[in-house]
């Protein structure tokens, strides 16, 4: 799956529907149609950055590849 944030394809999975960017240093939590997205301060404390709503295209291949693994996405 890619970053909501940066596009970025450097991504884990760190619990469910939760999600970290090794890039930009963010965590980011699947939450019904909303992605929250959480900024990592020195101390490790999640701070919310920003909340996006991505279409359910979008939705549906981060959910699809959480359940997946690590597939490659179908298109860039
Ligand atoms: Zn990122």
């Amino acid at each position: 799956m890619r970053c909501p944030k940066c596009g970025s394809r450097s991504t884990g999975r760190i619990g469910q529907d939760q999600f970290y960017c090794w890039d930009c240093n963010v965590e980011f939590h699947v939450q019904g149609s909303f992605v929250r997205i959480y900024s990592i301060d020195p101390e490790g404390a999640a701070i919310l950055e920003s909340v996006k709503s991505p279409n359910e295209t979008e939705l549906s291949s981060i959910r699809d590849n959480a359940v997946h693994g690590l597939q490659k996405g179908t298109n860039s």
